[in-house]
């Protein structure tokens, strides 16, 4: 789960990060009252979407030559104006894709005076099972062209989980940073507290770029990108709270009603599978005849006839699928379960799209003979790859 800068401020604020004052708002009448509650001379008036780029992001309804997602305000009057200009509009980013996101809150916060822009992110190092930091001189905007062109200057202090951030790790640390004086001793605590942050949080992720040295010599938390461990949500009531519906898929919210893992994708192809393996094999077949599926969809093993009912309905109300692959191969679930999914699913909501079944395992026989007798216009396939031949040669026409 993904939580928006703001919140994620307030979550390292509550460890001791430093991080800016700064207000949350959702409409421009809100904006003056934000203003006034900071210092000045300088805020900062920030997008907040659950995406990163937003500085370098653009806004489909504003020319292009307009300013970014984040913009410096030196005035009351100018938050306002800034604040009239990016709320409720689109903004897109390299990470948003093209459709770009609606911003619907904004983060009004007392300006820093920047000395440097440092890159600081803590995450989970599958290579060494270790929380790791990940840190760069080259912070700011642009770490993804740093990672492509000097892949050197960013460097990898794994965390040993028994003792914890040593004083020798936040000293590797602040010396990879190249930090002296108020800054080098400001990292000294800052490592600790965030690896307290991310391991007590269970967070997934923590990107903090940049991390800035300020002209007063001290560091600040000045952007901060927060993930979470949605397999240990459960524990932490005070992060679920943070959720933000507007900014998922509806498709997913729907399906993590019923508890189906479901992740919307852009093509046309709509796949009904049991277990993640098959699903991703299904997905790839499906692109290697030249087609793209519009969905990853593992209706788990043993689901019940209701649960496959709601992933065929999810399926079909998606705009974009073309075509539908069912493809199953019985184990703990049975076939015959799925085809009565599938058949309560299409006598309630029609089927205007072709549907290819392909059916293995235990009650195959049963399912087969259910989805035979329900007189909807099913082709059967006798493996994968001869399902997904049929449904790309479907769609395709
Ligand atoms: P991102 O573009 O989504 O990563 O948003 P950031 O929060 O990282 O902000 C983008 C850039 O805006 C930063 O790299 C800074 O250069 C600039 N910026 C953000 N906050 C401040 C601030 O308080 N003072 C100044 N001078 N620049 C800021
Ligand atoms: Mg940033």
């Amino acid at each position: 789960m993904n939580i928006h800068e703001h919140q994620a401020k307030a979550v390292l604020k509550a460890f001791g990060a430093p991080v800016a004052d700064g207000v949350a708002i959702f409409s421009a009448d809100e904006a003056g009252a934000a203003a006034d509650k900071l210092p000045g001379p300088l805020w900062v008036v920030k997008s907040q979407i659950h995406a990163g780029g937003r500085g370098k992001g653009k806004f489909k309804e504003l020319p292009s030559d307009a300013k970014g997602g984040v913009r410096l305000a030196f005035s009351r009057d100018e938050v306002i104006a800034h604040a009239k200009d990016m709320l409720g509009n689109t903004l897109v980013t390299h990470q948003t894709g093209p459709a770009g996101k609606q911003v619907n809150r904004l983060y009004i916060e007392d300006g820093a005076d920047i000395e440097t822009e440092l890159y600081l992110s803590l995450l989970v190092n599958r290579d060494t099972g270790r929380v790791a930091f990940v840190v760069s001189t080259e912070g700011g905007m642009d770490i993804e062209a740093v990672a492509e062109e000097t892949p050197e200057k960013i460097l990898t202090i794994n965390i040993d989980p028994e003792t914890g951030v040593t004083s020798g790790d936040a000293g590797k640390i602040a010396d990879a940073l190249e930090l002296k004086g108020a800054a080098r001793e400001d990292m000294l605590s800052l490592a600790p507290i965030l690896y307290r942050a991310f391991t007590e949080k269970d967070m997934s992720l923590l990107e903090v770029n940049p991390l800035i040295v300020m002209k007063d010599g001290h560091l600040r938390v000045l952007d901060a990108k927060v993930s979470f461990d949605g397999n240990a949500l459960f524990r932490h009531d005070d992060i679920r709270a943070l959720r933000d519906l507007t900014e998922e898929d509806e498709k997913e919210i729907e399906a993590s009603k019923y508890d189906l893992a479901y992740v919307a994708l852009d093509g046309n192809i709509g796949c009904m599978v049991n277990g993640a393996g098959l699903a991703m094999a299904t997905m790839d077949i499906i692109k290697l005849y030249g087609a793209e599926p519009a969905n990853f969809l593992d209706v788990g093993g043993g689901a019940s006839k209701e649960k496959v009912t709601h992933a065929f309905k999810i399926i079909t109300a998606d705009k974009n699928v073309k075509g539908i692959l069912v493809n199953i191969f019985g184990g703990i679930m049975r076939c015959d379960v799925i085809a009565e999914g599938v058949v309560a699913a299409v006598k309630e909501v029609g089927l205007k799209v072709p549907l290819v079944v392909r059916l293995e395992g235990t009650n195959v026989d049963l399912g087969k003979k259910i989805l035979n007798e329900s007189g909807l216009d099913i082709t059967s396939a006798d493996d994968l790859d001869d399902a997904a031949q049929k449904i790309v040669k479907a769609v395709q026409g």
